[in-house]
């Protein structure tokens, strides 16, 4: 429909058209076709765990499923990873800390979730295709993560919970988590942006234009890390803030469940019911997303990785 999200960027470059084609089919993939997925509707969350679990695989990956139960039913957390093998590094030496990204799969209840968090979860598989079989310093895990929404959000049956657990019982070193969250809804439209508090508005755009990266205060130095190397690659305006993790929205994602453990995480994030009228609800629906600047974050957010795992 004319005059709704028209994208004010530059014309995207083949490879990013491509990116583009491949985001725009998995979040339609998992909203459109297989649609709301979640404990009460168990075989559309079991859909989707093959699907990624497949895409996992066609890229070349051998992924694992992590499993847990809730009331009998298993719970899959899938994860893929390429392990790390710095260039010249002694046999002896310690094994480089982990880089993890990471998005929820399900789906809140009475919502199709296509960019609560299809766009998050397709972002991921899309960046797992474009580093898979590339030989890199730190090993990078990509986890697809359950029961994320209500009544397991913040909870210890939230699936990066669990995750995040056994990676501190295993003894895992993981140096970045980055939790992609709701990143596909854009908007020109003046006051389309709100914040958690009217503190925050006085010093924040009021038009919801921009990807953001948000943490709390003691991952500021990955967030920013992260945010530098975005501004210095992407070419969609970003805006990043370390808060207390009590601010609205700072923990509402998997980074959550890493904090709770000790590790360093990130959210990148259009900031959800900040911006996105149809957040958690039965309109959130493929056609919503703004696939141009989505294409925009994740192309973005590639360069961040590589850049990262120079480190
Ligand atoms: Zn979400």
């Amino acid at each position: 429909m004319p005059g709704k999200n028209i994208s004010k960027t530059a014309p995207l470059s083949p490879d990013e058209i491509a990116l583009r084609e491949e985001l725009r089919a998995d979040v339609q993939k998992l909203a459109g076709d297989i649609g709301e997925r979640n404990m009460w509707h168990y075989a559309k969350l079991d859909a989707a765990a093959d699907f990624i679990e497949d895409s996992f695989s066609r890229a070349g990956f051998h992924p694992r499923r992590d499993t847990y139960e809730i009331r009998g039913q298993p719970c899959h957390n899938i994860e893929a990873e390429i392990p790390g093998a710095p260039r010249g590094a002694a046999v002896s030496s310690p094994p480089p800390p982990i880089i993890l990204i990471g998005a929820h799969y399900d789906s809140v209840f009475g919502s199709p979730g296509a960019n609560d968090n299809g766009s998050g979860m397709a972002a991921t598989l899309a960046l797992a295709r474009r580093f898979a079989g590339t030989q890199l310093n730190h090993p990078l895990r990509f986890v697809a993560f359950v029961n994320e929404e209500p009544p397991y959000f913040l909870s210890d049956e939230m699936g990066s919970f669990i995750y995040a657990g056994r990676c501190k019982k295993r003894g895992d070193k993981i140096s970045a988590m980055i939790s992609l969250e709701t990143i596909g809804y854009f908007s020109d439209a003046p006051h389309s942006q709100t914040y958690p508090s009217p503190g925050l508005g006085l010093f924040y755009p009021k038009v919801g234009n921009f990807i953001g990266f948000v943490s709390n205060l003691p991952s500021r130095t990955l967030l920013h890390r992260v945010i530098t190397l975005f501004r210095k690659h992407a070419k969609i305006p970003s805006e990043g803030a370390a808060l207390p993790g009590f601010v609205p929205g700072v923990s509402w994602s998997d980074q959550w469940s890493f904090w709770r453990y000790g590790y360093p995480g990130i959210m990148v994030t259009d900031t959800a019911p900040f911006r996105y009228p149809h957040y958690h609800s039965s309109t959130d629906t493929p056609d919503k997303l703004d696939y141009d600047r989505f294409t925009l974050v994740v192309s973005g957010m590639e360069k961040v990785i590589e850049h990262l795992d120079k480190f």
